[in-house]
């Protein structure tokens, strides 16, 4: 078992204040939370960053993301270092996904700012955020109810845009500390969403 963040913003976004270098050091530090997912809005740079900046240390590991921003709200791809094109639909960005053998998650599903709502019923994600501490209480239930009533895997992430927040939404996978083996691992459910009172 292994505990991941899926989705972490650097400088690179734009609206973060995420260094890499912070990033990699309060991973390096932290008791068990050393398994990201770098997804910049729309960008690759930042990962390139973090996973140089990760390489000498063992117990860190740098999975390459992006948030895309699609013609009906948010995708996050993880596993591929490729940038989907532009415009691109929701379908199209699963697709895009699943030709590079990566997973297709659906953020904040029901968050009013760029959340996928009801059009998430339509497509074949990977899994769903069912909980996103930038999605209200409400918001978080209703991707739950979602995730479950679709019969997708859940996960649980922080979408850190400040180092302190870090680690505020988790996903404990039954894997090891590997990219594929996590990736294969989220495809067949094996996760286990964490909100961690502690942040
Ligand atoms: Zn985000």
């Amino acid at each position: 078992m292994i505990c991941v963040d899926l989705h972490v913003h650097t400088i690179y976004s734009g609206d973060s204040s995420i260094t890499p270098k912070r990033l990699v050091d309060v991973l390096h530090a932290h008791s068990f939370l050393k398994t990201v997912a770098v997804t910049d809005h729309g960008t690759m740079e930042g990962y390139h960053h973090v996973s140089k900046l990760a390489t000498v240390y063992e117990d860190v590991l740098i999975m390459p993301g992006i948030e895309a921003l699609t013609t009906s709200g948010d995708i996050i791809i993880i596993g591929t270092e490729e940038r989907p094109p532009y415009p691109i639909s929701p379908e199209n960005a699963i697709e895009f996904a699943e030709e590079r053998n990566a997973i297709a998650i659906i953020p904040h599903p029901f968050r009013t700012l760029n959340g996928l709502g009801e059009y998430s019923r339509k497509l074949t994600p990977t899994a769903i955020e069912v909980y996103n501490p930038n999605a209200t209480t409400e918001q978080n239930k209703m991707a739950f109810e979602l995730a479950k009533e679709l019969n997708l895997p859940q996960v649980a992430v922080s979408d850190a845009h400040t180092i302190d927040e870090l680690g505020k939404g988790y996903t404990k996978v039954s894997a090891d500390r590997n990219m594929d083996l996590i990736l294969n691992a989220i495809r067949k459910g094996q996760t286990q969403p964490v909100q961690n009172p502690q942040t």
